[in-house]
């Protein structure tokens, strides 16, 4: 299959289209390329699946979130060929004429009523929750899943009669499932639709049930599905398999599967969008002299040279080692790294007397150059220090 199309540019409207917009658009589209303005162009037939594939999702506020976050790889059939079927199958005739009866002011069926209760219905959607690490997030991964479905019972290939025998056409509603009933009231006869009694809106009467699935032509099964998680998924996102959630009523199109990624938190990064942000440690004697560290990336490692005179929590930002963009995994976030300067706790005496030294020099430089708050602090000090001397003195 060739390249899909971005829906916006299918329907021609912009990526901010309003509801309106996009059904005008739909409309006029859905015109110029329906089967019955084009009779066996096959581009046409194919350009109408296009536009109708591209309404379905951009008119439903979820699937068109879904889709403005994730582009295609929302609707991702990560089942390869396998599946990529049901999503043509979603498009079914039957849903269409609901569409333009009313859209166009058709008909319909029975003049303005609800769908056909016999008509396909679209089956229900799964929710499925699964665990990534942060890692997987970040550069995706595929996952495999179990999920118990609704599905065709085998047996009978979702008719629900015994293998050999048929489903009939309920008699009573001529497959319609629906009956028609005259009553007699005082102002003549009231001819009213209902469901069929006969065969519950079927349409259609199963004499000898299928064993397996006992009539219903469903089973419950556990499908094996892969899952592929797209790089810089984030925590709580969902991914929608289009047509692995549950099996349609009457040929109706299947479900879909929704599932939605929690991403376990790490221990030295914390995501926010599409930046990481970590705390690394720096020396007191690294922050006063400067020097190259080494900051640990999620790609790995990366050098790092501080400033000498670093002030503790200064913030660095290391430039495209962040989260791949979901739409664009090529252009990724930044690193925020807040520089921790940690201060010793245990010295040995020949730290100690280094650093006494050492602020003996620096305190003189600083009373030198600074102002008056500092000074009754050094006089202070050098009293104790009188006092310790005068203490070994003794
Ligand atoms: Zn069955
Ligand atoms: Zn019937």
């Amino acid at each position: 299959m060739a390249e899909k199309r971005d829906y916006y540019e299918v329907l021609g409207v912009q990526k901010g289209a309003s509801e309106a917009e996009l059904k005008k658009a739909y409309r006029k589209m859905a015109v110029k390329y329906h089967p019955d303005q084009n009779p066996g162009n096959k581009e046409a037939e194919e350009k109408f699946k296009e536009v109708n594939e591209a309404y379905e999702v951009l008119s439903d506020p979820q699937k068109r979130a879904q889709y403005d976050q994730f582009g295609h790889a929302a609707f991702d059939q990560s089942m390869g060929g396998a599946g990529g079927g049901f999503y043509g199958q979603g498009f079914d005739m039957g849903d269409l004429g609901d569409i333009f009866g009313s859209m166009f002011g058709f008909g319909g069926f029975g003049g303005g009523g609800s769908a056909r209760r016999n008509g396909p219905r679209r089956g229900n959607d799964i929710n499925v929750n699964i665990q990534v690490t942060f890692e997987e997030a970040i550069f995706g991964c595929k996952k495999e899943i179990s999920v118990a479905v609704v599905d065709q019972c085998e047996t009978c290939h979702g008719t629900g009669a015994k293998p050999g025998t048929h489903a009939e056409t309920c008699s009573k509603c001529g497959g319609t499932g629906q009956e028609r009933v005259v009553q007699q009231t005082m102002f003549g006869a009231v001819t009213s639709v209902r469901t069929c009694s006969a065969c519950h809106g079927t349409g259609k009467m199963i004499k000898e049930p299928c064993g397996t699935c006992r009539g219903t032509g469903k089973q419950r099964k556990t499908k094996k599905y892969e899952v592929n998680i797209p790089k810089g998924i984030d925590n709580g996102q969902t991914i929608r398999l289009a047509g692995k959630g549950e099996v349609g009523e009457n040929g109706g199109s299947y479900g879909d599967l929704l599932v939605t990624v929690y991403v376990q938190p790490n221990r030295v990064f914390v995501r926010k969008g599409y930046d990481i942000y970590c705390d690394v440690p720096i020396t007191f004697v690294q922050a006063a002299l400067g020097g190259e560290i080494v900051i640990k990336t999620i790609d790995g490692e990366e050098k790092y040279t501080i400033k000498p005179g670093t002030q503790p929590d200064t913030v660095v930002t290391l430039r495209g080692v962040g989260v791949p963009n979901l739409r664009n995994p090529k252009v990724r976030g930044n690193q925020i790294v807040t520089l921790k300067v940690k201060i010793p706790t245990s010295l040995t005496e020949r730290q100690k007397e280094l650093l006494r030294e050492f602020y003996g020099e620096s305190g003189a430089k600083e009373s030198n150059a600074s102002t008056t708050q500092s000074a009754p602090q050094e006089e202070e000090k050098k009293k104790f220090s009188d006092k310790v001397k005068d203490f070994f003195k003794e």
